[in-house]
């Protein structure tokens, strides 16, 4: 049979329902998608594949989705370090996007961000900010999948007036995007403090309208927490509900302040939480509590957040920071070991955006999105278990292949659908920009 690619890695890290992972066994891609997994001697005879890609030391495995991030932001990396989030937002970063954030910041930003991430095995990232379809377009010259966030927010921005504005702008993205296959909207409401409730009502019908998820700051430190009580008596996740926001669309993101109710009612309404524990370690906001949600039973996901408050956008990094801060959290080593990790930074990510069906993991008849991770290195010698080494000791400089719908991003580290030396040389020139004012 013919087709269009045949891979063949030294392991298959797989993250299906029973995780996994297969020696000698070779990929089959055909038309974007992946046409079967099997023993490589029984692959060879089976196809009459157009490329062949022999990887002898590599692991393949799904791409990562970076469930939360702020792609533009990348041109604000490094900016503002050291701050709490208050501080940070109202005296660094707010005032900089207000000087600087138009579409062509989104569009360098996000051009900058999506090289990153293709760089560091992301397949798929879910964003938030203004000029979305800046993001967007970025993002599908790129071939890298995509939801785009259509930002909801109280004040007016460069990007528009405010919430009627705002809206019927990214109405009309999710019109615009119907035709674009890697690409998926949902709606961003930017926060329980800066977002009022009747914004939200129209949120809710519309996304029910629409059926795209709902992605938003919660419970991100516990002064959002304390000042949403003192102002409204209610904690921001009961307000949430109450305005019958909280269901399986739901993607709530930081969630660093929470109690056993909360906990309970998150479990019960199937709400996603993304888990951001490096940007939550950097603003010191606070502690994500992982190994009790996901004994609930509850879908947590990883997202790296913004360049400017992690600063890197490496999901191997932070799944690495995620297995580590559960341990001390739970105070027991056994909390979510590396596979669980490995798929908070995949499969989980995919069922939080709604596309668990199509990417998150390497099964017969899912979309090829897929990296390979070079685990021949002298850092990854020697190696008794695959999954231990990239979720501990890996680095994203050993990711060499990446492929998003079956085409390749990137091979052996180039990347084929942007030029690395034009990022660079448009970063210096924002560099140079926002450096003389900040
Ligand atoms: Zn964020």
């Amino acid at each position: 049979m013919e087709i269009d690619l045949l891979i063949t890695p030294e392991w298959i890290i797989t993250v299906d329902s029973g995780n996994q992972v297969l020696r000698h066994h070779t990929i089959a891609v055909d038309d974007s998608r992946i046409v079967g997994i099997m023993p490589t001697s029984e692959a060879e005879k089976r196809y009459i594949p157009r490329q062949i890609v022999a990887l002898p030391q590599q692991a393949l495995l799904p791409g990562l989705v970076n469930a939360h991030t702020h792609v533009a932001m990348s041109l604000l990396k490094g900016l503002a370090d050291d701050l709490p989030l208050m501080d940070w937002l109202q005296h660094h970063i707010w005032p900089a996007e207000a000087r600087w954030a138009d579409a062509e910041f989104v569009y360098n930003g996000a051009q900058l961000a999506i090289a990153e991430m293709i760089r560091s095995g992301t397949t798929c990232f879910n964003d938030m900010y203004f000029f979305p379809e800046a993001a967007a377009q970025a993002a599908d010259e790129s071939g890298i999948r995509a939801c785009i966030g259509m930002i909801i927010i109280d004040f007016p921005t460069r990007w528009g007036s405010g919430v009627e504005e705002y809206l019927q702008k990214g109405l009309a993205l999710h019109d615009q995007l119907q035709e674009k296959p890697l690409l998926t909207t949902a709606f961003a409401p930017h926060a329980p403090y800066t977002v009022s409730d009747e914004p939200l009502h129209k949120v809710l019908h519309l996304a029910c309208e629409l059926d795209v998820p709902i992605h938003m700051h919660v419970h991100e430190t516990a002064f959002e927490v304390q000042q949403a009580q003192a102002q409204t008596g209610l904690r921001p996740l009961t307000r949430l509900e109450q305005l019958g926001l909280l269901d399986k669309h739901f993607l709530a993101v930081h969630m660093t302040q929470l109690n056993d109710e909360d906990i309970a009612l998150l479990a019960t309404k199937g709400v996603h939480v993304i888990h951001c524990p490096e940007s939550n370690l950097k603003l010191a906001s606070g502690f994500c509590p992982v190994a009790k949600l996901t004994a609930a039973g509850i879908n947590v996901a990883l997202g790296t957040d913004g360049n400017a408050s992690n600063n890197d956008l490496d999901m191997l990094g932070e799944m690495r920071t995620a297995a580590l801060i559960a341990k001390a959290v739970a105070q027991d080593a056994s909390a979510i070991p590396a596979t669980q990790a490995l798929r908070m930074a995949t499969i989980n990510g995919a069922k939080a955006l709604g596309l668990d069906a199509k990417i998150g993991s390497l099964e017969v008849g899912k979309s090829a999105d897929m990296i390979a991770v070079d685990l021949g290195t002298l850092e990854s010698s020697p190696l008794y278990d695959p999954v231990s080494h990239l979720v501990y000791c890996t680095s994203r400089e050993q990711v060499t292949h990446t492929w998003v719908a079956g085409k390749a991003l990137m091979i052996n580290r180039q990347l084929t659908t942007l030029d690395s030396a034009t990022l660079i040389a448009k970063a210096h020139c924002w560099q140079q920009k926002i450096g003389e004012t900040s």
